[in-house]
C-alpha cells in the first residue's frame, strides 16, 4: 500500500485482488465510502455529461460478444451523414453539455478524411469537447483526427488476458494489434486516452481482473469506462457459460468494485457510470456507479431512428434530457444525488460547476 489521497492508502495488487473477493456488504462499504472521498477530493462533485451519438453500426470484426460484430446479419445497418451528426453535435451543445462522443463500430467506410471533415465542422460551429471510439485505426487517421481537433480517443482493452482477449477479439488477418501501443501511441498523439474493461466474461478470473486494474494505473488513463459483460443473443459469446471457480459474475456489484478501485488507483480520471451498469440494474445502476466514484454521464443522443439498431446487447437502459426533472432523467437523478452538472469540456482535471 501506498499513502494517497483523501486520506486513504492506494491499494496495491494484493489489496486490489482482495477488495475484489469480498462478499460481505458491511465491507464492501468501507470501498464504497473511500471511492466516494477520493473521487469528491480530486474531480469534486460535479458530473459532465457527455452527448453519445453512434454514428454507424456497421463493423468488420467479429468480436464474440458484440451485437453489431460482422457475422450478425439479423441487424439493420446504418451509417449517419455528416450532416446528421453535426445536427446532433448542435444539439448536445444546445443541452450544455460539454462534450461529444463520435461512436461506431470498426467500419472503415466512415473513411479518414470524413471524420477529420466531421470533427472540424463540430469545432467550428459548437464549443464542444469531440471525443471519438471509432476502433482499432490507422496511426495516420489517428494523428490526421487530432489534428482536426479531436481531444479524446476511448478504446477498452476489454480484459489484459491476452489469451481471453484473442478468443473474444478475433484477430484481423491473423494478427493481433496490441491495444496497448495503440493507446501509447494515442496518448503521444496529444489525445487524452480512455480505456476500460467488461467485467464478467466468460472465461474472466480474479486475478486477471485485479490486473486489469493496476493496468488503469500503468497505463496512467485519462478516462476509465467500466460495465458488466451483457450476453446478446445473436453472438457466439452467448452459448458459454463462464462456471470456473474463479469465474468473475457479470454483476453491477462487482462492476462497482472496479468502478470504486479505479477511483481509487486513479484519482483525477474521468470514470462515467455507464450504460451497461444502468442496464443491468435499472432502477439503480447508475445512480451507484456515481456513490462508488464515478463522475460522468453519457446520454445517448443518437437519433432515434437509428438508437435500436446499434443493438450491442439487448434492452440498453436509455437516459432522458436534463431539462427535464421526471425519474429516470438526468437532472432528477443529479437532484437526488445532491451533485450539479459539471460546466465546460470537463477533461482530465479541470472539473468546474455550471453556474
Ligand atoms: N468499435 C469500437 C471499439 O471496439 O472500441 C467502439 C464501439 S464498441 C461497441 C464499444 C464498447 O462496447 C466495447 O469496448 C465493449 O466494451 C462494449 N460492449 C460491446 N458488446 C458488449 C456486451 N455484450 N456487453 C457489454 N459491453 C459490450
Amino acid at each position: 500500500m501506498r499513502e494517497g489521497s483523501a486520506g486513504f492508502d492506494v491499494p496495491d495488487r494484493d489489496a486490489v485482488l482482495a477488495w475484489l473477493r469480498v462478499e460481505d456488504p458491511e465491507v464492501l462499504e468501507g470501498l464504497w465510502v473511500r471511492a466516494d472521498a477520493v473521487r469528491r477530493a480530486h474531480v469534486g462533485d460535479a458530473v459532465h455529461l457527455r452527448g453519445l451519438v453512434e454514428v454507424s453500426n456497421h463493423c468488420l470484426r467479429q468480436c464474440t460478444y458484440c451485437g453489431i460484430r460482422a457475422g450478425n446479419h439479423g441487424l439493420t445497418r446504418y451509417r449517419m451523414s455528416a450532416d446528421e451528426v453535426v445536427a446532433c453535435a448542435r444539439r448536445v451543445a444546445d443541452l450544455g453539455y460539454g462534450t461529444i462522443v463520435l461512436q461506431a463500430g470498426e467500419d472503415f467506410g466512415l473513411t479518414g478524411p470524413w471524420v477529420a471533415d466531421v470533427v472540424a465542422r463540430i469545432r467550428a460551429s459548437t464549443p464542444l469537447a469531440v471525443t471519438l471510439s471509432l476502433g482499432e485505426r490507422l496511426p495516420e487517421e489517428l494523428r490526421a483526427w487530432r489534428e482536426a481537433g479531436a481531444d479524446r480517443y476511448l478504446l477498452r482493452f476489454e480484459t489484459s488476458d491476452a489469451a481471453l482477449f484473442d478468443r473474444i477479439h478475433p484477430p484481423r488477418h491473423g494478427q493481433s494489434v496490441a491495444r496497448w501501443d495503440l493507446l501509447g501511441l494515442l496518448h503521444d498523439m496529444g489525445y487524452e486516452v480512455g480505456s476500460g474493461v467488461m467485467v464478467g466474461i466468460p472465461g474472466q478470473t480474479w486475478d486477471s481482473l485485479a490486473d486489469d486494474v493496476m493496468r488503469f494505473a500503468g497505463l496512467d488513463l485519462d478516462m476509465i469506462g467500466v460495465g458488466p459483460y451483457i450476453p446478446h443473443p445473436d453472438t457466439p459469446l452467448a452459448a458459454v457459460v463462464g462456471d470456473g471457480p474463479d469465474q468473475v459474475p457479470a454483476d453491477a456489484t462487482t462492476a462497482c468494485k472496479v468502478v470504486a478501485l479505479a477511483r481509487l488507483v486513479r484519482p483525477d480520471a474521468n470514470i462515467p457510470a455507464t450504460t451497461a451498469l444502468g442496464t443491468i440494474d435499472r432502477a439503480h445502476g447508475r445512480e451507484l456507479g456515481l456513490r462508488r466514484g464515478a463522475n460522468i454521464l453519457m446520454p445517448n443522443l443518437t437519433p432515434d431512428r437509428y438508437k435500436a439498431c446499434y443493438e450491442i446487447y439487448p434492452d440498453k437502459a436509455a437516459l432522458g434530457d436534463p431539462g427535464e426533472d421526471l425519474p429516470g432523467t438526468v437532472r432528477e437523478l443529479l437532484r437526488r444525488l445532491g451533485r450539479p452538472v459539471g460546466a465546460g469540456p470537463g477533461g482530465r482535471g479541470n472539473g468546474s460547476v455550471a453556474s
